[in-house]
């Protein structure tokens, strides 16, 4: 198949990209390089099958694709609070103009949503069922109401205009091609313990969170996008639950540093509790993650440590 994927540059892009070259598809990968890099992907330039395109998903764009996975937005708090009204644009225009391709070249269309469409949870763990708690006017809204509203026209041109299509909820995902800077806690810590830095942990630490490791995740996003049976939303997640301070203790642990804890106040409607149900994927696609936290941060920590 010919296959697009917006964000295709990214963290979790580029993972997907390798493993769809890898099952013999042409891939045709957007980026801005907003937050993407070419390095992440200069490993793949000299694969005949491998194409790069720099274009902005706001603006529209015609391709003769098979399959489109939309992931081009800015996942990290820091990167999207840059300029949140982008944010914004880009979940809301890039949905419009993935699925007008779609529905133009009948392709089945992949949207990458959140986690963060839960917001500040009240139900725990989240199943798909659960409709969120969501501040619409603080500063995580631009991504989280931006992520939001793609779902609604998802599902809007699937019933109005029969669109295939397929959504997934990422929750919280780590591994190799993070980048150093971006202010997400499993690079931050690391990158904290390996240069001796103070490990900045928020508010208490007792806020939970639910880390994958980014090879299960992309066998999940796979899984999705090739069967009949669901359109989504799935949750695709590691269900491990960890408070923030216990893995700052273990990212110190793995990576021997003597970096101290230090803690910093809460940002604005952080989370309290996040964890997915994988009931669904699980029934689904026979799908459950396979690489825990002290393996998937031994992988993360000998990445970083090669590029720092
Ligand atoms: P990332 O920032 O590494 O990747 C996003 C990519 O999109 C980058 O290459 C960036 O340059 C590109 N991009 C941003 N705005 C664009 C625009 N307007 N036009 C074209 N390209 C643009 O982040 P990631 O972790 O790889 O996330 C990929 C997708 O998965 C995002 O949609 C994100 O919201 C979603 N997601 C990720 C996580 C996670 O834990 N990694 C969790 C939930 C959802
Ligand atoms: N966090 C932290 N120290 C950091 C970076 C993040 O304590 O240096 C916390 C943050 O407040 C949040 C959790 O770690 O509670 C996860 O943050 P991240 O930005 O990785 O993801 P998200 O909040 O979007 O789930």
């Amino acid at each position: 198949m010919r296959i697009l994927i917006t964000g295709g540059a990214g963290f979790l892009g580029s993972h997907l990209s390798e493993r769809l070259l890898l099952e013999g598809h042409e891939v045709v990968c957007m980026d801005n390089f907003f937050t993407g890099r070419k390095c992440n992907i200069t490993h793949l330039l000299d694969n005949p099958y491998f194409e790069l395109m720099r274009h902005d998903v706001v603006d529209p764009f015609k391709l003769e694709v098979d399959q489109i996975y939309n992931l081009a937005c800015p996942a990290s708090p820091v990167h999207y609070q840059h300029n949140p009204i982008k944010t914004t644009k880009t979940s809301v225009m890039g949905a419009i103009n993935c699925l007008g391709l779609a529905k133009r070249v009948n392709a089945r269309v992949f949207q990458a949503s959140t986690s963060e469409v839960y917001g500040d949870p009240s139900v725990h763990p989240q199943p798909e069922s659960y409709w969120g708690n969501v501040n619409t006017i603080g500063i995580r809204s631009c991504y989280d109401e931006g992520k939001r509203c793609a779902e609604t026209l998802f599902f809007d041109y699937h019933r109005q205009n029969q669109v295939d299509i397929r959504v997934v909820r990422i929750f919280n995902t780590y591994g190799p091609r993070m980048l150093a800077d971006d202010g997400r806690v499993v690079s931050n810590f690391i990158v904290q313990a390996l240069q001796g830095q103070d490990i900045t942990v928020y508010g208490e630490g007792q806020q939970t969170r639910s880390f994958c490791y980014v090879d299960d995740l992309i066998e999940g996003f796979v899984g999705l996008m090739n069967q009949d049976q669901v359109i989504g939303p799935m949750n695709i997640g590691n269900p491990g639950e960890f408070t923030i301070l216990e893995l700052a203790q273990k990212v110190i642990e793995l990576t021997g540093s003597k970096s101290q804890i230090v803690y910093r106040p809460m940002p604005e409607d952080d989370p309290k509790q996040r964890q997915p149900d994988i009931t669904q994927a699980k029934a689904v696609l026979g799908w459950e993650p396979k690489v825990q936290l002290e393996a998937g941060l031994k992988k993360t920590i000998e990445y970083f440590a090669q590029q720092l």
